[in-house]
């Protein structure tokens, strides 16, 4: 079935009107009418090719894995959705579900890569996938999540990305009570990180390069707020945090985050800038301290993490904008000027581009 789209043609066009191919549903498939989807940051680096070391971007790049929308057709096998239920796609769409990463229900951890959202291999049309910048996704009920009927369905949808990338390595490195959580960066996933550690029930201090937050921070649960790019801010956090989550885009300095950590401490990233960052080996060894990584989440703890929303009254904060003014807002998130998600009211699709 055609579908508009929104696409990148190359690494250096701006995204613009396409039309797209999704196949009918197969038996265990949901086809889902797009109402919303979320722009992450790494829409723009795979639209721009910036990880072309990492994961080069096919084109056309069809972004948006942050997925909301309505059921409108059901295959055969289907048990968890029927026909008019909302339901949420994030970004995956499929994996081998046999080895030991799949079987651990850490499907994003795929040995054989999962099938993402948007730029992987589509092993049923033989190119490759095409993500929620669309009016219709067709995806496997396995790869789709349930959504609340009462749910803001605008400011749910950047949960599917943002949402378990944040929730996921809190729970993981275990943030609680009595633990001191740092969150670098408030953008998309940073706002999500500062609400998590918070309803989590840790001491919360968000660093910021931007002044203009420092408010913002405090409002969306942080119990301090440092800009970081004062360094007299910084030292009374020396050797004191137990956890740190390294949310920016951007090249910057891990070294001066990880002389944060107290011993034992971790750093992750869950950023995912496209050139290397530098880190010294004696930033590491006194006293030991861990750097490591996390990405996204399996799909029963991006429906646990829905679920943890849907219990604590946390969505995204969100702007929401017509699809017309996607590159704009692209724009806008390489300023940092979002508070703190972007949403594509995907009516706009339908009715214009
Ligand atoms: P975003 O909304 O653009 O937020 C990034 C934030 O980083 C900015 O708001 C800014 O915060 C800070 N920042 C930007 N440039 C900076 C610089 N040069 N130096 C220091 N800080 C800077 O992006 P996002 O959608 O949250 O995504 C953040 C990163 O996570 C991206 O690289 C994205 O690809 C990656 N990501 C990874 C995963 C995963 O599975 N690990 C999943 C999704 C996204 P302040 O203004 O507060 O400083
Ligand atoms: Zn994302």
């Amino acid at each position: 079935m055609s579908t508009k789209a929104f696409a990148a043609q190359s690494a250096t066009s701006p995204l613009a009107p396409a039309s797209i191919t999704r196949r009918e549903p197969l038996p265990t498939d949901v086809q889902i009418d797009i109402l919303y989807c979320g722009v992450c940051h790494s829409d723009l680096h795979q639209a721009r090719d910036e990880w072309h070391n990492y994961a080069p971007t096919t084109f056309p790049c069809v972004p948006g894995h942050e997925i909301v929308g309505r059921v409108t057709k059901v295959g055969t096998r289907v048990t968890k959705f029927k026909v008019g239920d909302f339901a949420a796609v994030g970004c995956m769409v499929d994996s081998c579900q046999s080895c030991p990463n799949c079987a651990k229900r850490l499907e994003q951890y795929c040995h054989q890569f999962p099938t993402f959202t948007y730029n992987s291999p589509d092993k049923h049309s033989g190119s490759h996938t095409l993500g929620g910048y669309s009016e219709q996704i067709v995806v496997d009920e396995a790869f789709t999540l349930k959504v609340s009927d009462k749910a803001n369905l605008a400011a749910t949808a950047p949960l599917l990305c943002a949402g378990i990338t944040t929730y996921s390595p809190m729970r993981h490195w275990k943030v609680g009570p009595g633990k001191k959580v740092g969150i670098v960066g408030l953008g998309g996933l940073g706002h999500m990180g500062v609400k998590f550690a918070k309803a989590l029930g840790a001491q919360v201090v968000l660093f910021t390069t931007s002044p203009g937050k420092v408010a913002d921070g405090k409002r969306l649960g942080a119990h301090e707020v440092v800009v970081s790019s004062d360094p007299n801010a910084m030292t009374p956090h020396l050797h004191s945090f137990d956890f740190i989550l390294d949310c920016v885009s951007a090249e910057h300095d891990l070294n001066s985050y990880l002389a944060l950590l107290k011993l034992d401490g971790t750093l992750c990233l869950v950023g995912a800038p496209e050139k290397p960052l530098p880190v010294a080996a004696f930033s590491l060894l006194l006293p030991r301290k861990s750097l490591a990584g996390s990405g996204i989440g399996g799909i029963a703890e991006t429906q646990e993490m829905l679920d943890f929303c849907d219990q604590h009254g946390i969505v995204s904060d969100i702007e929401l904008i017509p699809i017309q003014k996607i590159n704009e807002a692209y724009s806008r998130l390489l300023k940092g000027d979002v508070k703190y998600r972007f949403v594509i009211d995907m009516a706009s699709l339908k009715s214009g581009g």
